[in-house]
């Protein structure tokens, strides 16, 4: 069975003790409300990941990832941070692709196939992000955009490789901005995202990969949300937040 899998991305927000103090929050409601049917990864901004990985710990089901990562092994790459820094001190999870990273900061498909691969050579799990623009999805051709962003910067991986790669499914004009997809359109291209792995690596590899849904997900939608069959889980901004909202989103399962 694949996994269930909501991750918070904590963007650029929170000062050192307002991090420290949700992480707290967060872990400890994980724990007193028993939650162990869902993967829960923190992604805050680099400076909190070492800390934040502390208060953690070994928490079963509760995970740290990083937002970004370079696509170099090593060296002279000023601002940078590898992978291998991450993986050295239990970061588990990279979020990839994010379509603030693609429209602000310029990074394309190749850049991340490269990063990537850095991901996966260092044992870390990424969670890609696709998705289209309004303008993509009015004109309708929303499906196959989002189904080149995949085949671009993941489809050189093997079989084995790819089977560890998290998709998070983020339509651009819901993400902060209060406008979620349906449920109905978020399981369409979820479906759509799951025949296309199919048809590169079988239906086997398919089945197993999880999908997630990412664009102003809240506690009042995300049950239906999850509910859907090819929804595995999500990926939160805003609502990552406040440690009751973000747990009554993992609940929602
Ligand atoms: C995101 O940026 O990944 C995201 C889904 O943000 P929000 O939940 O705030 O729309």
């Amino acid at each position: 069975m694949r996994k269930k899998i909501v991750a918070g991305n904590w963007k650029m927000n929170l000062t050192f003790e307002e991090g420290q103090q949700l992480t707290s929050e967060i872990v400890q409601m994980y724990k007193d409300e028993a939650i162990q049917e869902v993967i829960v990864v923190l992604n805050p901004p680099f400076p909190h990941l070492y800390p934040v990985k502390k208060l953690v710990g070994d928490t079963p089901g509760v995970a740290v990832g990083a937002q970004n990562c370079s696509d170099k092994e090593s060296g002279a790459f000023t601002g940078e941070v590898s992978t291998k820094i991450l993986a050295s001190f239990g970061v588990s999870y990279v979020i990839l692709g994010h379509s603030e990273r693609r429209e602000y900061f310029k990074e394309d498909n190749t850049l991340l196939a490269a990063k990537v691969n850095q991901v996966l050579a260092h044992g870390l799990t990424p969670i890609f992000c696709c998705g289209e623009s309004l303008e993509i999805r009015e004109a309708g051709t929303h499906e196959e955009t989002v189904k080149a962003q995949l085949t671009a910067s993941l489809f050189h991986l093997s079989p084995e490789e790819f089977s560890k790669v998290v998709i998070a499914y983020e339509p651009i004009w819901a993400i902060g901005t209060g406008k979620t997809a349906t449920a109905d359109q978020a399981q369409e291209m979820h479906a759509a995202l799951r025949g296309h792995l199919a048809s590169k690596y079988g239906q086997a590899v398919a089945a197993q990969t999880s999908i997630l849904y990412g664009g102003s997900a809240n506690p009042g939608n995300a049950k239906e949300l999850f509910g859907k069959p090819d929804v595995d889980g999500g990926l939160i901004g805003g609502a990552s937040l406040k440690s009751r909202d973000f747990i009554e989103i993992v609940k929602s399962f």
